[in-house]
């Protein structure tokens, strides 16, 4: 089936907020075979919203929008829809109840401002909310479908996954457009091009992008028009063909973190770790301990900034710091070693580098990183030239960093 699109919120085009939610909704609806044939932002204005709903009902019949079901004057939607089909609005009880049990669960009590979120067109299906307090509404009637939904995105997500999609799978029994992802890292897009070429055309009916970010680039196999079982079982294929073809650079698939997958393959061999960093200021321990359960293998890092910090506490003789400077083979493996001993882990892995814009040297130029891992064997380093600004080189320091752990298991 093919429905629109419509996000509503002045600070959308504004530019204040990124539309996040019709990203998530392009890639939630196109899987289950839903085809977006237009998508419309519009302001918190009701003349526009009206505009955009009718069109959208004349040219599509069907419509999904996110945002205004608040309880702020800003908060429109619900009321704009119901003077369009004329069904008066009605207070329901049952969705003030839960509004009441969701404000009690905070220790509050809702304010009569909140009531209004409890009002529902006639003859409206209310979608229950249970990450907020204004529900999702679905309604069917001569001028088509409207599926109203929260802005808020975790809310919108919510209501889109457990409440949406299971009604429109029932509606449209289409073949869906589903795809699979092959992450990667430490290869360049064109290296990886390279090695692809040689499976490339045994891929079809798939279609193949490659999709480059900070944390590597990501090989995406996507089956339209096959049966659900058939396109499944052509990506699982596929994907195991694309991994043997990029070796140890491919690390998970789809969502996956490769924070998540160092901390167990750590955790399977029972090791534990500690990390050093310089340029990445905490960033790759952060990328640790987003993961829920890193302690078990993740015992702390030390940021060392300043060399003084590299030597108080990691133990990096001053005297290697005086003469190879802080970005150096020599540092790096100091501060792996040092912070192993310092959390007595089974490994230590350091990071130091030269982030920029300033501080670069023509023999050490930005994007100059060392890292280097200590266990109970000895201590490695390497270096590489990362690209990018201080940004880009810090995001990806803590994941060359992530891939360089994973390697030395
Ligand atoms: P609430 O009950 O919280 O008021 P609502 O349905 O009225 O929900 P809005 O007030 O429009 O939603 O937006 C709530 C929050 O969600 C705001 O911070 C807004 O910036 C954000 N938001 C709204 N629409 C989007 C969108 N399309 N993409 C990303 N974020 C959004
Ligand atoms: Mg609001």
């Amino acid at each position: 089936m093919d429905i629109e699109v419509l996000t509503i919120g002045t600070e959308l085009l504004l530019g204040f907020t990124l539309d996040t939610n019709a990203q998530v909704i392009g890639q939630t609806l196109s899987a289950v075979g839903v085809r977006i044939v237009r998508r419309t932002t519009v302001d918190d204005d009701p003349r526009r919203i009206r505009e955009a709903l009718e069109r959208a009902l004349a040219q599509t019949g069907a419509v999904l929008t996110t945002g205004g079901l608040g309880p702020t004057n800003d908060d429109i939607t619900k009321s704009v829809v119901a003077d369009l089909l004329e069904c008066p609005l009605e207070f329901s009880s049952a969705v003030w109840n839960q509004i009441v049990s969701r404000f009690a669960q905070f220790g509050r009590t809702p304010s009569p401002t909140n009531r209004c979120q409890a009002e529902v067109p006639r003859g409206a299906t209310v979608l229950p909310n249970p990450r907020g307090t204004a529900p999702g509404l679905w309604m069917e009637g001569p001028p088509g479908l409207i599926i109203l939904l929260p802005g808020v995105p975790r809310e919108m997500a919510g209501l889109l996954r457990d409440e949406v999609v299971p009604r429109l799978k029932r509606r449209s029994g289409e073949t869906p457009i589903l795809s699979l992802t092959v992450r990667t890292t430490g290869i360049p897009e064109s290296r990886l091009a390279e090695r692809v070429a040689g499976v490339e055309e045994q891929l079809p009916p798939l279609t193949l992008a490659y999709l480059p970010s900070l944390l590597g680039v990501d090989l995406r196999v996507t089956a339209r028009a096959l049966p659900e079982v058939d396109a499944r079982r052509t990506l699982e294929r596929a994907a195991a063909l694309l991994e043997s073809c990029v070796g140890h650079h491919a690390y998970g698939r789809d969502q996956d973190d490769l924070a998540a997958k160092v901390l167990a393959t750590f955790a399977q061999s029972g090791r534990t770790l500690a990390v050093a960093e310089s340029c990445t200021g905490g960033g790759l321990g952060w990328r640790l301990t987003e993961i829920a359960g890193a302690s078990t293998v993740f015992l702390g890092g030390v940021v060392a900034y300043h060399n003084k910090a590299k030597s108080t506490l990691l133990d990096v003789p001053p005297s290697a710091l005086e003469t190879h400077g802080a970005v150096s083979s020599q540092v790096a493996e100091g501060m792996a070693i040092g912070v192993k001993n310092r959390f007595d882990s089974d490994v230590g892995l350091a990071i130091t580098g030269v982030a920029g814009p300033s501080g670069g040297s023509p023999d050490r130029p930005v994007g100059t990183v060392w890292f280097a891992v200590a266990n109970d064997d000895g201590v490695t380093s390497q270096v590489v030239q990362l690209a990018g600004n201080r940004h880009e080189i810090r995001i990806r320091s803590s994941q060359f960093a992530l891939h360089l752990l994973l390697d030395s298991l």
